[in-house]
């Protein structure tokens, strides 16, 4: 699909892989991203920071990049940084847009990952807790400052089982997104619990957040923490005090 000429300023183009993509021959935009959020719109889908859009990017990333290395460079323009002659300015605007597409908010952009679930209904059938531990990066919604935190992630294992690495590649593809932690917290939860099956899962953060150590109230080691509790967790206090015993023990073992 060519969307080169949103680029080189001629307007009035008329069909156009853009336009086919809205299913809407009438209806002419210019840009990727206006196209996008047509379709969105028409289909009720909800496009918060916090939210995964990826079943509308599809191959349209590099077109999104492209238009939001114009925007970024109007933003450095209007802060009258020096993008032509200053050498660390230079590329910035491109750095920041594939920044936020594949890094910062890739999240919002990839699909889920893909979890293979492996049965467990063996005879070794493993009926213990799992308490994984998650680091994390994110962004607050408000702000777009990181925040940065580990997540617990506990669960009594269901009908199916997935590896090890699976909880924290789900977990951190919540958090690559405009997040509140509360939100991130019920995410990681809702995520995990559809990928095992299990309704036994717990997910404790804590987290640092930007937006309170770098502006606002400048406060350093600030920590905020956020608990998930579902299904034993939640209902019997034997299993919750076993999973923040587990959590205890990984502090020892991984302070933060
Ligand atoms: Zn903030």
């Amino acid at each position: 699909m060519v969307y080169n000429k949103m680029y080189d300023g001629h307007n009035g183009y008329h069909e156009s892989g853009l336009d086919a993509m809205a299913g809407d021959g009438g209806y002419e935009l210019a840009k990727a991203s206006d196209h996008i959020r047509f379709k969105m719109r028409r289909d009720g889908k909800r496009f918060w920071a916090g939210d995964n859009i990826s079943e509308y990017i599809q191959d349209h990333k590099e077109d999104l990049i492209n238009e939001a290395t114009e925007a970024f460079e109007q933003v450095l323009d209007t802060l009258l940084i020096d993008r032509e002659t200053d050498p660390n300015s230079q590329g910035t605007a491109r750095r920041l847009a594939k920044m936020y597409f594949n890094e910062l908010m890739a999240g919002r952009y990839d699909p889920t990952p893909n979890a293979t679930a492996f049965p467990n209904d063996t005879d070794g059938k493993y009926e213990g807790m799992l308490v994984v531990r998650s680091e994390l990066k994110s962004v607050c919604s408000h702000h777009h400052q990181p925040v940065s935190g580990v997540a617990y992630i506990g669960i009594i294992a269901g009908p199916k089982l997935i590896g090890l690495s699976k909880y924290t590649r789900i977990a951190q593809w919540c958090a690559r997104r405009g997040t509140l932690q509360e939100e991130l917290c019920m995410d990681i939860a809702r995520e995990i619990e559809f990928a095992t099956a299990s309704g036994d899962v717990a997910v404790y953060i804590q987290a640092t957040h930007g937006c309170c150590e770098n502006r606002g109230i400048m406060a350093h080691s600030s920590l905020t923490q956020t608990t998930v509790l579902k299904g034993a967790f939640k209902d019997d206090p034997a299993t919750k005090k076993e999973f923040f015993d587990n959590v205890k023990l990984q502090q020892e073992f991984a302070p933060r």
